[in-house]
């Protein structure tokens, strides 16, 4: 995953990229043009580079299995039930230079993680604000996070989740899934901001100030209202149930720690 930015890292169009940045940043390329020019772009400030749309264009793939490079890629699939079959591409990619996935929940997602995972991809979830099916695919992608030895690279969110509920790091849902403009400040074509920096604690406390079920909620130290967003009227059942599956699992590794210690 990519290193965490301190304190911020802007997130920007290509084109927006071309004039220059001052500070960390992510470019996000959609073309293979853009891709090729910022693979080898040697900037200082340049920390990453997020792939939108073109998983399925084999000679870019081709051309980042060329040569090293230390700027991490981070491939964007929309729709993991038709694009997973794609990830093949990547590995001789991940030979030569630091890859991984950004999965959203949808159909398809436990392929994608799994085939993600035999690569030794790094991989993002992304939970959104998952229907029945989406949760049920996230459950499995959880138990087999917990319990695959062929998971060895990161899966976020489960993976800062598990070593906050071990009390072995902190931070918030939309910190792990690097959607806290606070820390990734996206930027629109012009360079404005896509939302303000504050995004994150406003939309808690208007959710607390309107008396939203994260008022109360156990889990809201590590979730901040992440599941009330876009729709504040969100069932979180689902997800509450998904959150405390993994903090059992955190209290089972540190118990068994315990014990051959
Ligand atoms: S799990 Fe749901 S209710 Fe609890 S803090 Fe998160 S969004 Fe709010």
């Amino acid at each position: 995953m990519l290193d965490r930015p301190v304190p911020s890292i802007a997130v920007l169009p290509a084109a927006l990229a071309e004039g220059g940045w001052d500070g960390p940043f992510l470019v996000v390329v959609q073309t293979p043009q853009e891709f090729s020019r910022w693979l080898g772009d040697r900037s200082p400030g340049l920390k990453g580079i997020q792939v939108h749309g073109l998983l399925g264009n084999p000679e870019v793939w081709a051309l980042a299995a060329q040569g090293t490079g230390q700027t991490p890629l981070d491939v964007i699939l929309s729709d993991p039930a038709t694009e997973f079959s794609a990830l093949y591409r990547l590995v001789d990619v991940r030979l030569v230079r630091p890859i991984g996935v950004t999965i959203p929940a949808r159909p398809g997602l436990l392929k994608a993680l799994r085939l993600a995972a035999s690569l030794q991809l790094w991989v993002r979830l992304l939970p959104g604000q998952p229907d029945a099916q989406a949760l049920g695919e996230l459950d499995e992608a959880m138990q087999f996070y917990l319990h695959d030895s062929m998971v060895q690279a990161p899966v976020e969110f489960f993976h800062s989740l598990l070593a906050t509920f071990r009390g072995l790091s902190g931070g918030t849902l939309w910190d792990f899934l690097e959607e806290d403009p606070a820390l990734f400040s996206h930027r629109g074509a012009a360079g404005q901001l896509v939302q303000p920096t504050d995004w994150v604690k406003t939309h808690l406390a208007d959710l607390v100030e309107q008396g939203a079920e994260c008022a109360t909620c156990r889990w809201q130290p590590v979730c901040a209202g992440y599941f009330k967003s876009p729709d504040p009227t969100y069932d979180c059942g689902g997800v509450k149930d998904l959150l405390a599956g993994l903090e059992a699992a955190a209290q089972e590794i540190t118990r068994d720690l315990a014990g051959q210690s």
